[in-house]
């Protein structure tokens, strides 16, 4: 049974350790995930974009196949199933959908208007016992087709933000979405240190995952960071895997082009990046 991650966060952030959340793109990409925290024992959230979602065909689609795969994989572990970046539109329709868990991105409006609308979700989230995300601060790179630039988000606001009920909170401390430059300047940790502050046990939340150095993350989950999101990384491992496959011609040979074979390099791939990551983050036997 899917639950929220209010819960498991919680855990998190008392014993120093962050929850991944993988974004996942189709059936092998959930079938991975969802496996690989069950070997490693550990707490997951699976991201669905509102781009992902109408790939999949929509959010009860993916509804039905996560909770078909929860009992028919025998998956013990604790799983959310989490809107990332919604819009006011699409949170209230995977609320309607069934997932355990939105992420109402109004970093964009006003902040008058993001604190409004994240009410009214917080109270429907709360009755539905969901859990919430909210965001401060745009973070960077592309977020669905929307390029930010890594700004870093005032502590004053993100303590507004969380008082409002959320259960976690995404600030903007400087990373980015996709790969990083070389010129990126770093995750800022006096930003990080400020709002972990303001905001005392809310669990924090780093968007981008993919590409920041080890220290830093682990240095970031110090201070209060608690879940982890990672996207691009799984799409560049099993990108990689599949690319040697073809160039070796592996298709080409008996039944190779069986799609059973041709994605089972990828869905390998995938795993061993979701197993290093929730080695990384520490969150292996924590569930
Ligand atoms: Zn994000």
């Amino acid at each position: 049974m899917l639950v929220s991650a209010k819960d498991m966060l919680t855990k998190a952030k008392e014993g120093h350790y962050a929850v991944g959340q993988f974004n996942i793109n189709n059936l092998e990409w959930t079938k991975a995930v969802l496996l690989t925290a069950q070997e490693c024992n550990s707490p997951v959230i699976l991201g669905v974009s509102e781009g992902a979602g109408k790939y999949m065909a929509g959010y009860k689609t993916i509804v039905g196949m996560v909770n078909g795969m929860l009992e028919e994989l025998n998956i013990t572990v604790p799983v959310a199933l989490h809107l990332d970046h919604g819009s006011y539109e699409g949170a209230k329709a995977c609320i309607e959908a069934g997932f355990s868990s939105i992420m109402f991105d109004g970093s964009h409006y006003p902040i008058e208007e993001n604190i409004a609308k994240t009410k009214e979700l917080v109270a429907i989230t709360n009755e539905k016992g969901m859990s919430i995300e909210a965001e401060v601060g745009s973070i960077g790179g592309e977020e669905d087709g929307v390029v930010g630039a890594g700004e870093c988000a005032d502590p004053e606001e993100c303590k507004m933000v969380a008082d409002l009920g959320v259960t976690m909170l995404a600030a903007g401390i400087g990373n980015i979405h996709g790969k990083y430059p070389e010129n990126w300047a770093g995750l800022s940790f006096d930003t990080l240190d400020a709002i972990q502050k303001k905001t005392g046990k809310m669990p924090l939340v780093l968007h981008g995952g993919t590409g920041i150095p080890e220290d830093m993350i682990k240095k970031a989950i110090d201070l209060g960071v608690s879940k982890i999101n990672v996207n691009t990384e799984c799409q560049l491992s099993f990108a990689a895997a599949t690319r040697k496959y073809i160039e070796e011609g592996k298709d080409l040979q008996g039944k190779g082009f069986d799609p059973r074979k041709l994605l089972a390099p990828g869905f390998e791939a995938i795993k061993a990046t979701v197993k290093e990551k929730m080695e990384l983050f520490g969150s292996v036997n924590k569930a």
